[in-house]
């Protein structure tokens, strides 16, 4: 064991030598650190400013050699500072006290988490697991894209995005298990953003000067009309039940009614929703917002395996394989030219072939960006994988262009299909926080089928027509 303080000169200067009996290390300036693989290291920083605090703390838990290690400070600093750390010291004792349950989790560990191209996956895995009382939870954050961050896993990892795909990730695979849903937040579908004004319009124009009209309605027979209805001279009379209504609350209440537009005249009873993105100006209906969900986390008995071994499950991938039914892009242009051929012979054979695009708008310049966006994918084709059925062939000619092919499959039975893709679409609209967008093109034999051409033109065609509505 070993205590590594950070100091600043004045801390330094009154830092009395007359510790106990573990090794330290003093590390003034934080350039002269050398990070090393060494688990049962304990650091401690002493500095009273926040901003250098933070430094400190990013630098140490974004590298996967010191990342999981014990780490406290000696002041608290509130959020989400203090979530980063392990909390903060007084004494020395103090330090043995609250580091010896984690420095023993580590210690289990396989020493390849601790080393620096250790793979995110394990090392959120061995962060739960070293600190068995700490909930995955999100802390509320209210920034513009997201409302609740997983602060330390986002210092480890380094963004928010790869946070949420890694967790996604995580889940599917049943290492991580959602325990409680702690909130769903709605954010524009083009920006993120949370910022979303509601507006009423009218269903007819569009327009949002609209008025909402009371009705009467009868409590005793319970019709319900505009005032109108009800005037006879100077009363109201129920047309209906033949009543006269004198006193409301006894013979009648006011009730929400229709509106009317007084633009263009037209009354209706139900107004249309539409949202305003404050952020980046989008219009939209609210069908198209996008509704993220958030939960606590916790390490399931797989998860716990596969952080002491230091490795996702060979079983795991096998298992991706047998489900997958995934062929290589050269077997899967020859089946197909074999059901062309077949079914320019017979004419009642019937298949589906399904091209999937999935396209970013996102800045692939930025390392991270490129990275959430392409676990995306592999989390798309891996969830997508366990909704086909075991006579249909996937195939994925690059990272980003999936093909199904679905034997015996006409118009109808593809519709059933075609659903649970886009719902699946949806919920990894929902999990990127750059947008992501999907072009889909299906190609239905035989009624599609063209003269004399190939499997492999027929491909290409339909990659074209993707990109088409890419562009669009
Ligand atoms: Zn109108
Ligand atoms: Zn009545
Ligand atoms: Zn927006």
């Amino acid at each position: 064991m070993e205590i590594v303080y950070f100091f600043d000169q004045d801390g330094l200067a009154q830092y009395s030598e007359e510790h106990g009996t573990v090794p330290e290390q003093l590390i003034v300036n934080f350039s002269e650190f050398t990070f090393a693989s060494k688990r049962d290291t304990i650091f401690v920083i002493t500095h009273t400013n926040s901003e250098a605090v933070s430094r400190i703390v990013h630098a140490l838990r974004q590298d996967p050699r010191t990342g999981l290690q014990p780490l406290y400070t000696t002041k608290t600093f509130g959020k989400p500072l203090d979530l980063l750390v392990d909390g903060s010291i007084e004494t020395e004792e103090d330090i043995a006290d609250k580091s010896g349950p984690i420095l023993e989790h580590l210690l289990r560990l396989n020493e390849t988490v601790f080393l620096e191209d250790a793979n995110d996956y394990i090392r959120v895995l061995a962060l739960l697991y070293s600190r068995p009382n700490m909930r995955l939870a999100p802390h509320r954050v209210w920034l513009d894209e997201y409302a609740y961050a997983y602060s330390l896993l986002e210092a480890m990892l380094g963004s928010a995005h790869i946070v949420a795909s890694r967790l996604a990730t995580l889940c599917e695979w049943q290492y991580l298990h959602r325990k409680n849903l702690v909130d769903r937040t709605t954010h524009c579908p083009i920006c993120s953003s949370l910022q979303i004004n509601y507006i009423d319009l009218c269903p007819n124009c569009k327009h949002s000067d609209i008025e909402e009209q009371l009705f009467i309605s009868c409590n005793h027979c319970h019709s319900s009309e505009p005032e109108e209805a009800f005037l006879q001279d100077d009363y109201l009379f129920c047309n209906n039940c033949k009543r006269i209504l004198r006193q409301v609350k006894e013979d009648y209440d006011w009730v929400q009614g229709n509106f009317h537009c007084r633009s263009c005249g037209y009354t209706f009873r139900r107004a249309e929703i539409q949202a305003h993105c404050l952020c980046c100006g989008t219009v939209m209906p609210i069908e198209r917002l996008l509704v993220r969900q958030v939960y606590n986390y916790e390490l399931t008995e797989e998860g716990v395996a596969a952080a002491i071994a230091g490795k996702i499950s060979t079983s795991f991938q096998e298992h991706e394989l047998k489900i997958g039914n995934q062929v290589n892009p050269v077997f899967f242009i020859n089946m197909i030219n074999w059901l062309l051929d077949f079914c320019g012979r017979h004419n009642s054979e019937a298949f589906t072939l399904l091209g999937i695009r999935i396209n970013s708008a996102a800045n692939f310049d930025n390392t991270d960006v490129r990275r959430g966006v392409m676990d995306l994918c592999d989390s798309f084709v891996f969830r997508l994988r366990e909704h086909i059925r075991s006579a249909d062939l996937l195939s994925r000619f690059d990272q980003k262009t999936i093909w199904l092919l679905l034997p015996k499959t006409g118009e109808p039975e593809f519709q059933v299909v075609l659903k649970r893709v886009k719902n699946l679409q949806i919920e990894h609209e929902g999990l990127a926080s750059e947008k992501l967008t999907f072009s889909m093109v299906a190609f239905h034999a035989p009624d599609d089928i063209v003269a004399d051409e190939t499997s492999a033109y027929l491909l290409d065609r339909l990659t074209r027509e993707m990109e088409e509505i890419e562009s669009d």
